[in-house]
C-alpha cells in the first residue's frame, strides 16, 4: 500500500508476477485498494506455480463470496506459459524462463525493455529472446558470484554486455552496494563497470517509448 501511495500510482491495469518468493508476492493484499478505487477485478499474470500459491495464500481475493463491502478486491488469475507472448494494453510482453533456485521464475521482455529481477543463470535460449533490447533491469544482489540463486554484479555486467544494452540498471541489490560509491566499489573488486550501467533505486521510473 505504501508503495502505491508513495509513488502516486493512481491506476493499475494488470499485475505481472515473476515468481512466488515472499519478497515478490507479499504485497498482493495491497491490490485490494486499487480494485475498489477502480471498481474492477484485477487481472494477474505469472507462472502456474505462482498463480497456485497466490490462490492459496490470498484465497479471499479470488472469490466473489467474500463479505461485500469488507474491503476485499478480486483478482483474475492468468497462467503464463514459458516464452508466451501477451498483448496487454498496447505492449507486447514475453515471458522469459530463467534459473533462480528451484522456483519456476520468469523475467519479462516488454517491447525493448528487459526485466530480470531474480535470476542466477540465463539459459542461452532465453538470452536469445532478449536480443535487441535497449534497456535492461537485472538482478545483481552483491559482488559474490558464489551466491546460489542471485547474479553478482560481475555476472550481470556480462549479460548486459552480451545483449549490448544501451542502459542497464542493477536491482535486487543488497545493503553493501552503495549508491554513493558504486563505481569505486566495482573497481575495488575488479569488476569493469560499463558507462551505461547503474544501481537502480526505490521509486525509479523508466519510461518505455
Ligand atoms: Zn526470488
Ligand atoms: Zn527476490
Amino acid at each position: 500500500m505504501d508503495q502505491i501511495v508513495r509513488n502516486r500510482i493512481d491506476w493499475i491495469d494488470a499485475v505481472i508476477f515473476t515468481h512466488s518468493h515472499a519478497d515478490h508476492v507479499s504485497g498482493t493484499n495491497d491490490i485490494v485498494m486499487p480494485c475498489r478505487k477502480q471498481q474492477m477485478d484485477m487481472p494477474v499474470y505469472g507462472p502456474e506455480q505462482t498463480m497456485g500459491i497466490l490462490q492459496r495464500n490470498f484465497d479471499y481475493m479470488f472469490t466473489k463470496e467474500t463479505f461485500q463491502g469488507g474491503g476485499v478486491g478480486h483478482l483474475l488469475p492468468n497462467v503464463v506459459e514459458e516464452k508466451e507472448k501477451l498483448a496487454l494494453h498496447g505492449f507486447e510482453i514475453l515471458s522469459i524462463p530463467v534459473e533462480h533456485g528451484n522456483v519456476p521464475t520468469y523475467g519479462y521482455r516488454i517491447d525493448n525493455f528487459g526485466y530480470l529481477p531474480d535470476v542466477k543463470r540465463l539459459p542461452q535460449a532465453s538470452q536469445d529472446l532478449l536480443n535487441g533490447i535497449e534497456v535492461l533491469v537485472i538482478d545483481a544482489l552483491s559482488f559474490n558470484p558464489r551466491h546460489p540463486t542471485h547474479l553478482s554484479v560481475g555476472e550481470a555486467v556480462e549479460i548486459s554486455e552480451a545483449l549490448k544494452t544501451k542502459e542497464t540498471y542493477f536491482t535486487h541489490i543488497m545493503h553493501r552496494l552503495d549508491h554513493r560509491y558504486f563505481p569505486e566499489q566495482c573497481e575495488e573488486v575488479e569488476v569493469e563497470l560499463p558507462d551505461n550501467a547503474y544501481l537502480a533505486y526505490d521509486g525509479q521510473v523508466i519510461q518505455l517509448q
